[in-house]
C-alpha cells in the first residue's frame, strides 16, 4: 500500500467531476488492498475504494476521508465443476474490458455482450453489470470480499448478493444505506468454452442489437466487434476525443413502477414487464399449521419503462444543455449526462435536477440517478 499525494477526483471518473479528497492510497495487491482497509476502518473516518471511477458522481467540495484506489490485476484459470466449462478467477482491480478480450480471445462465452463496459471487474458485480441482455449475474459464481471491519476475507456465492437489475447489496444507492458494506478482492465466472467457431446468438435483445435476423452462427470475436462499434455509435465506448462518452454511461435508470401506474403513459413509451421475485417456500412455524397450507400470495407485477423515451418525450433532446451550462445531455443518447469540458458537479446535478422535474410534470415519475452518488445531492 502506498499513500499518494490526492488526485483530483475529476482526473480519475469518466464524469469528471470531483476536488481531491483528503487522502489516497494507492493498492496493488490483495494484501495491500487488505491492509489499506484495516487501516482506514481502524482509524475510523469516511472510505471508499475506486475502480475505473465510470460510475460514479462526486461532488466539488473535496471528500474528507480516505480513498483507496483498487489496482490489483491478474486473471486465473481453474476448472469448472461442469463439462465444457472453465473457470476464471479475476483480482478486482483487473479491467473488466481486458477481461471481456481476454475470454473471447480464447474462446470463452458468455460476457461477449458486456464488451466495452468501462471499469474494472471488482466494481462490475456491484450494480451487476450488462448490457444487451447479458448481465454479469449470469456467469458469476462467487466473489471473495472483505466486510467493513471484519478480520478475514470470506468467499460469497452470487445467491447471497442480491443482484438485481442494476443493483447488488454492496450498491450504495442515492438516498439508501448501503445494505452490505464490503469491499470485492477477487471475482470468479465459469465460462463455455466454445472456441471462436460459429455460435449461435440466444436473447432477442443481442440479436437485435447485432442486427442478426435468423439463427446463423457467428464467432465471438464477431460479437464483440459489433458490440464495440455499436456502442461507439451511441457514445458508450470511453474515447478521449468524443466529449459524449465523459460521463458516467446512463445517468438515470429506467424506472420501475407498478401496472397502474404504467396505464396511465402514453402507449408508445417502451415497457418491459418485470417478473416478480416468487419466495420459494413459505415457513409455517409447527404450533400454527392446523393441516392447511396458506395460499402463496402472488407480489404484484413491475413494469420497467425507459427512462430514454420518458426525457426525450418531455422535451429534453439530444444534446440539451442549460444556458451558460458546461453539463449537457449527450447528443447521441438521451440518458447520459456529459461534461462538456470543465463542468463542475454543481453544473451537472442542475441538469439532472432539471431532467427530473421535467420528466416529473410531464408523467409523474421521478427518475433516480444510476451512478453512485459522493458528496452530492439531487
Ligand atoms: C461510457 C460508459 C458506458 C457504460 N455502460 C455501461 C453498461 O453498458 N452497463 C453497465 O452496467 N454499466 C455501464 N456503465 C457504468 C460503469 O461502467 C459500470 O458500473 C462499472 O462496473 C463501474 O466500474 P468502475 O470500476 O468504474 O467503478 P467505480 O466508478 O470506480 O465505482 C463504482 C462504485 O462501486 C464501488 N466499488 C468499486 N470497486 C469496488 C470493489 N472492488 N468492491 C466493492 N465496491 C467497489 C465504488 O466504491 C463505487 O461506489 C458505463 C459507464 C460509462 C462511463
Amino acid at each position: 500500500m502506498t499513500e499518494i499525494e490526492p488526485i483530483a477526483l475529476r482526473e480519475l471518473t469518466t464524469l469528471r467531476t470531483g476536488a481531491a479528497p483528503h487522502r489516497m492510497l494507492d493498492a496493488t495487491t490483495t494484501p495491500e488492498l487488505i491492509s489499506a482497509l484495516r487501516e482506514v476502518w481502524q482509524e475510523g473516518g469516511e472510505w471508499f475504494v475506486l475502480g475505473g471511477g465510470s460510475n460514479l458522481f462526486v461532488g466539488d467540495e473535496p471528500f474528507d476521508g480516505t480513498v483507496i484506489r483498487i489496482l490489483t490485476t491478474g486473471i486465473e484459470e481453474l476448472p469448472s465443476p461442469h463439462e465444457g466449462r472453465i473457470r476464471l478467477r479475476v483480482q478486482a482491480g483487473h479491467s473488466w474490458d481486458d477481461l471481456v478480450a481476454y475470454a473471447v480471445e480464447r474462446g470463452y462465452a458468455g460476457i461477449e455482450a458486456m464488451s466495452g463496459i468501462p471499469g474494472t471487474v471488482g466494481a462490475a458485480p456491484v450494480q451487476n453489470v450488462g448490457a444487451y441482455g447479458q448481465e454479469i449475474q449470469e456467469t458469476l459464481v462467487e466473489v471473495e470480499l472483505i466486510d467493513e471491519h471484519a478480520d478475514d476475507a470470506v468467499v460469497v456465492p452470487a445467491a447471497e448478493l442480491g443482484l438485481g437489475f442494476r443493483t447488488s447489496v454492496l450498491k450504495h444507492h442515492y438516498g439508501e444505506v448501503q445494505e452490505r458494506r464490503a469491499v470485492i478482492l477477487s471475482v470468479t465466472l465459469d465460462l463455455a468454452v466454445t472456441g471462436d467457431g460459429g455460435r449461435v446468438v440466444r436473447g432477442d435483445q443481442l440479436r437485435r442489437a447485432l442486427g442478426l435476423e435468423d439463427y446463423e452462427p457467428v464467432p465471438l470475436s464477431w460479437v464483440r466487434a459489433r458490440i464495440l462499434e455499436t456502442r461507439a455509435m451511441k457514445g458508450m465506448l470511453l474515447d478521449e476525443a468524443d466529449p459524449d462518452t465523459r460521463s458516467a454511461g446512463s445517468f438515470f435508470q429506467n424506472a420501475i413502477v407498478s401496472e397502474a401506474v404504467a396505464r396511465t403513459l402514453p402507449a408508445e413509451c417502451p415497457r418491459w414487464k418485470v417478473e416478480p421475485d416468487l419466495d420459494a417456500m413459505t415457513v409455517i412455524p409447527l404450533d400454527d399449521y392446523y393441516g392447511l397450507s396458506p395460499r402463496a400470495e402472488r407480489p404484484a407485477s413491475m413494469v420497467k419503462v425507459s427512462a430514454a423515451w420518458l426525457i426525450e418525450n418531455s422535451g429534453i433532446r439530444k444534446g440539451f444543455k442549460l444556458p451558460r451550462s458546461r453539463a449537457g445531455i449527450s447528443t447521441k443518447h438521451a440518458l447520459a449526462v456529459t461534461n462538456r469540458g470543465g463542468a463542475t458537479a454543481a453544473e451537472v446535478s442542475e441538469l439532472a435536477r432539471f431532467v427530473q422535474s421535467r420528466v416529473h410534470a410531464e408523467y409523474g415519475l421521478l427518475l433516480q440517478p444510476e451512478p453512485v452518488l459522493v458528496g452530492v445531492e439531487l
